[in-house]
């Protein structure tokens, strides 16, 4: 393990990301915070930078030599996050504010064109509000049902409740590749591959599943898979859908505005070719450029080795929090990101929070945006601590000790 441990070159990456530099409240600061946001390598905030002082110019109406070249990177854009998430062709590939907005996306066309009274969309009980609040949406406008695939105490999906709920009247599932809550990360391949088997199409959040490993979409089978751009190193404000060019093709447009047309009259409208037809309005396009430099650098660093890495992480930090007596630990799945969710007895998640912050360690206390999921393991929210690859175990450390304070505090 120790191998393992020297083997990435975790205070070199470190080194790449000016924020992580500083101290807080006068200690280093441990950013614990990455199911959140995730912060910038410094070739994403520079590669922005150049693209503000040295190219700036509004993509596909021009044949300026700016927009041009702008242009031209937007597309190349796509096409990294096409490579990057293997996607058949990179007209599968929408780029969108985020992963809210391609859920929205996805439930309102998809909604419009294929959900009818008395259909289901079957979800499950650990997904993030973004991914509840517009199937609800749906349900509403079409009289449809949502079920719900239970979780289990451990935070596992219940598979076989997961499978008694495909039914002839299921239309969609959505279902979280990672929890944001729990770190759990679902079988999606297996699940998929049981939805499909009665012929029902499944879209895939990937908002917690895209930084944490390889995720290839022809291998998984998703039909559609999101995720944003923040929480993979890149800038806010830009998110991507995939979708399997057979289901885009079928879907109508979204949102409606320049770009997204072929021809308008007064009369009718036409609608541009694939992806574009989902991309209405100017869109974010220094963000497409800046994502693609984030997926630049995760290549660069190795997904596989990032994987290995933050088992590593995720089993250290297991054990310092299961050393601690007052603590429980929710989501406990064999297969997780490291995510640490818990609860200290008797101490409310807020106070416990204010407490580590001035350790100078960065976690989020709350509901996690999946109250539902809190509910079904009766708790109003946790204390989350989420790591990624360049956090460390003297981090984990840190934030021990912060807990040892919080314990002495209140307890
Ligand atoms: N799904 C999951 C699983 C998430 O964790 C999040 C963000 N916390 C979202 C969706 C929404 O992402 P965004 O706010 O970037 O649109």
């Amino acid at each position: 393990m120790e191998e393992n441990r020297d083997s990435f070159p975790v205070e070199k990456i470190r080194k790449d990301f000016p924020i992580l530099q500083q101290m807080v409240h006068g200690r280093p600061l441990v950013y614990f915070d990455n199911g959140a946001t995730t912060q910038k390598p410094e070739c994403v905030i520079q590669r922005i930078d150049r693209l503000y002082r040295e190219q700036n110019s509004s993509i596909h109406r021009s044949v300026s030599h700016l927009s041009e070249k702008m242009t031209l990177e937007y597309e190349q854009a796509r096409n990294t996050v096409a490579r990057f998430i293997n996607a058949r062709s990179s007209r599968e590939v929408v780029f969108t504010s985020g992963a809210t907005a391609s859920i929205n996306l996805v439930a309102s066309c998809f909604g419009r064109e294929f959900i009818r009274e008395g259909d289901e969309i079957l979800i499950t009980h650990m997904e993030h509000h973004s991914n509840i609040v517009p199937w609800q949406m749906v349900r509403d406008q079409a009289g449809a049902r949502i079920r719900v695939a239970p979780v289990t105490d451990a935070g596992d999906l219940d598979l076989e409740g997961f499978q008694d709920l495909l039914s002839d009247r299921t239309r969609i599932v959505a279902l979280t590749h990672v929890s944001n809550a729990l770190g759990t990360v679902n079988p999606v391949k297996d699940l998929i591959g049981m939805a499909h088997a009665r012929n029902i199409p499944v879209m895939i959040d990937g908002a917690q599943g895209i930084q944490h490993g390889k995720v290839d979409v022809q291998d998984l089978d998703a039909d559609f898979y999101l995720f944003s751009g923040h929480k993979v190193f890149g800038p806010t404000g830009i998110g991507v859908l995939y979708g399997k060019e057979v289901w885009l093709d079928k879907l109508p447009p979204w949102q409606g505005g320049g770009d997204m047309i072929e021809r308008v009259t007064f009369e009718k409208t036409t609608f541009n070719e694939l992806p574009f037809k989902f991309e209405a309005g100017t869109t974010h396009y220094v963000g497409a450029i800046g994502l693609a430099e984030a997926l630049d650098y995760l290549t660069r660093t190795g997904l596989d080795e990032i994987h290995a890495y933050e088992n590593e992480l995720l089993r250290y930090g297991t054990g310092v929090l299961e050393a601690i007596p007052n603590l429980r630990i929710y989501g406990r799945a064999e297969t997780k990101i490291p995510i640490f969710s818990f609860l200290l007895e008797g101490i409310h998640p807020y106070d416990a929070g204010m407490v580590i912050d001035k350790y100078g360690v960065a976690v989020r206390t709350g509901t996690h945006c999946t109250m539902p999921l809190m509910d079904r393991f009766g708790i109003t929210g946790t204390i989350r601590a989420s790591l990624c690859f360049y956090n460390t175990r003297e981090e984990i450390d840190q934030l021990a000790s912060g807990l040892a304070m919080v314990n002495q505090m209140f307890a």
